[in-house]
């Protein structure tokens, strides 16, 4: 009788503290090793250490990463096993400072595609800890690059030249002279209005604009079709470079055959648009990385990566 009252308050003590009898009959969730070595990985984030171990078999491959302008010529000059990782930076500055700590301890340089004031900027533009970190990045051996949602910045300034020239003089007072730019935008304006690309045509005597598949919806931007041109975003304004899933130089095409992307939870790798090789979702396997390795050395590569899908540890 009295070992029983023991066990009652034993249990009511315990259940007080939040304890529960079906906690030791359901079966343990399988913990993946990444989450085992760091416990606050969340479940939509890739592990710092497999992408750290991806650099390092590129690397030890004799895979070599450039920014813009050597890449330029690399391709041009077919030197295989070259590569250029874009990252694209969104919201998150924490997460892209730490990303580009760690490449530089691995000796490796990256693009980073900053966005002038947007809707997913708006948190930090202009401070001083984004200016600093900016500075950082590009002492460390990094490139400054501008991610430039063209609907945003027609909103804002009115047209497009305006819009690049102003945005190129905010950087430039902040001491960043910038030769490199993608134009993807953002899904949310790309359902509204359709592809951005459309507002841009390769060079000057081009009529028709950017190849795309999402074609113009709406009038709001009809003014604006074609109203810009790479070979003039080159020579008037100074951004040589428009990297997206391709690489063009004051509007040539460079050909570039490689492709690796994190953009959808997955990594993948595809060469000339055919997809090659792809992980589970949020898992940079070994297997994965070795092929991967394998393909990069025989061609020439981008590499997109964002900072906001990798753990923080
Ligand atoms: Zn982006």
């Amino acid at each position: 009788m009295k070992s029983l009252d023991k066990n009652r308050s034993f249990l009511y003590s315990w259940r007080q503290k939040g304890g529960s009898l079906w906690r030791n009959v359901v079966p343990n969730k399988k913990v993946s090793p990444a989450k085992k070595e760091n416990p606050t990985r969340g479940e939509k984030e890739f592990s710092m250490r497999e992408v750290r171990a991806l650099y390092q078999a590129l690397t030890q491959a004799g895979c070599v990463a450039l920014k813009s302008n050597e890449f330029c010529e690399a391709v041009d000059k077919n030197k295989n096993g070259s590569y250029l990782i874009k990252h694209d930076i969104h919201s998150d500055l924490r997460r892209t400072f730490y990303f580009a700590e760690m490449e530089h301890d691995l000796g490796v340089n990256a693009v980073y595609f900053a966005m002038p004031e947007h809707d997913l900027s708006e948190s930090y533009f202009g401070d001083q800890y984004m200016w600093r970190g900016f500075k950082r990045i590009v002492e460390m051996g990094h490139e400054l690059a501008l991610h430039l949602d063209l609907h945003q910045l027609v909103m804002r300034y009115g047209d497009l030249s305006t819009a690049v020239r102003e945005t190129m003089e905010i950087f430039r007072k902040e001491g960043f002279a910038i030769q490199t730019a993608n134009i993807h935008g953002n899904t949310g304006l790309r359902r509204l209005y359709g592809s951005p690309k459309a507002l841009i045509r390769r060079m000057d005597n081009d009529t028709e604009p950017l190849k795309h598949k999402f074609p113009m919806i709406g009038s709001d931007f009809r003014k604006h079709y074609a109203s810009l041109s790479l070979e003039t975003l080159a020579l008037d304004h100074g951004i040589l470079n428009w990297i997206d899933s391709g690489f063009f130089r004051a509007g040539r095409n460079l050909n570039v055959a490689g492709n690796c992307t994190d953009n959808s939870g997955s990594l993948y790798y595809g060469v000339h648009g055919r997809n090659l090789l792809k992980t589970a979702p949020y898992s940079i396997d070994s297997e994965f990385t070795e092929k991967l390795v394998q393909y990069c050395r025989e061609t020439t590569s981008l590499f997109l990566l964002h900072p906001q899908f990798y753990e923080l540890p």
